[in-house]
């Protein structure tokens, strides 16, 4: 298999993680016989510094050539006057939300998994962590209240303000079948979260994904609600397969289910639309109190590589190879400084990508 991709390595650490992913994938494309090649692109302040733009349209154009987009992060460090004067359309998170929307990216998947080495970065009680975290939160990721209708007036008793939660039956249905997809490459079990005993945005959402699930009778679905779903995520986090979930809602669970799960150097996350050009992530910043020491953790962008593996190339065995090698490391004690703990072994974000890389 030969594949274009697009890589945006961003900002601070963007660079370093990037090259972990891209040493990664190389040594896919070497020991399964597929051929890999990338191309460089601006966005983020690095492109603002040589193009006075966050996102020119050379990198949307050549990302839509691609076949699929890896990124780093983006942005300045907290409080640089360069980035903070700019107008918020020229600022670097705007070429974020634009390349998302340029490739049509409804759907956005982050898996929140515990490593088994990592068990004691959990803040889970322990016979709760020992039970196992492996979920992914499958998030509607451009319709919802973010989007809807908006604004302020003012009526007797003063200022009011106003936000619309409003889903159509397409926009349900598409991130539905994402869900159920998934959930067929995974253990069968999608779980729909909704507020359908208030709101009827939430009965409508449930009446779809039901309609949905008849073309899935391999997938068992469950309905949950919202608030009980933020209970159970900490209570009995192992149900949890395939969380389906709106916006505004999927925001809050994907940053719990991250949470429980340890450290945000760890976790990798997707972005896809209608067609199997995605772009993939790590869920953390460019963290530019630590850029150039090489002690950014790179696993999160190289999970974030077996995802592209695995959903957009469809290559399951390929990413497999990847996750156990990244767990092979863990469980031999290797650690970034992120995730480092008594008795383990210290190692760079470059020396962290290397034991990957030798044992795929
Ligand atoms: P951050 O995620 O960059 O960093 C938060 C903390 O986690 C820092 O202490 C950092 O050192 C640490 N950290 C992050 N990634 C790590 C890794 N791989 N290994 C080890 N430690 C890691 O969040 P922040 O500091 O709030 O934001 C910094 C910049 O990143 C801001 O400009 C912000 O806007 C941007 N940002 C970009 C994205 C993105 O590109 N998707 C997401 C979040 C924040």
């Amino acid at each position: 298999m030969k594949k274009h991709i697009a890589v945006l390595a961003g900002d601070g650490i963007g660079p370093e993680i990037t090259n972990g992913a891209i040493a990664v994938l190389n040594k896919i494309g070497e020991k399964f016989g597929h051929e890999f090649d990338f191309e460089q692109l601006l966005m983020g302040v690095c492109a603002i510094e040589k193009t006075g733009e966050p996102l020119p349209q050379y990198t949307i154009d050549r990302c839509l050539a691609s076949d699929s987009v890896l990124l780093g992060a983006v942005g300045g460090a907290v409080g640089d006057k360069r980035i903070e004067k700019l107008p918020g359309h020229l600022r670097p998170e705007a070429g974020l939300l634009k390349i998302r929307s340029a490739l049509g990216l409804y759907s956005n998947l982050r898996p929140a998994k515990l490593f088994p080495a990592l068990a004691g970065a959990c803040p889970l009680r322990k016979d709760i962590a020992e039970k196992g975290i492996d979920l992914v939160v499958v998030r509607e990721l451009i319709g919802g209240i973010y989007f809807g209708a908006r604004g302020r007036g003012t009526e007797e008793g003063g200022e009011y303000a106003y936000d619309t939660e409003k889903y159509n039956v397409e926009e349900v249905t598409r991130i539905a079948k994402i869900a159920f997809e998934l959930a067929r490459k995974r253990r069968h079990h999608v779980t729909s979260i909704d507020k359908a005993n208030v709101l009827e945005s939430s009965r409508l959402w449930r009446e779809v994904v039901h309609n949905v699930a008849k073309d899935y009778p391999d997938v068992e679905l469950t309905d949950m609600l919202v608030d009980n779903t933020a209970m159970q995520l900490v209570k009995n986090p192992s149900q949890f397969d395939v969380v389906l979930t709106s916006n505004i809602f999927g925001d809050i669970l994907s940053d719990e289910a991250a949470q429980i799960t340890g450290s945000i150097g760890m976790l990798a996350s997707s972005s896809l639309g209608a067609t199997k050009r995605g772009l993939y992530e790590p869920i953390h910043g460019s963290a530019p109190d630590i850029a150039g020491k090489d002690i950014a953790n790179p696993i999160a962008t190289i999970l974030s590589a077996a995802m592209m593996l695995r959903d957009s190339f469809d290559l399951p065995e390929e990413a497999k190879a990847v996750e156990n090698a990244v767990n092979q490391v863990l469980d031999e004690g290797y650690r970034t400084a992120d995730i480092m703990s008594e008795g383990m072994k210290q190692v760079k974000g470059s020396e962290m990508t290397k034991l990957i890389v030798e044992r795929i």
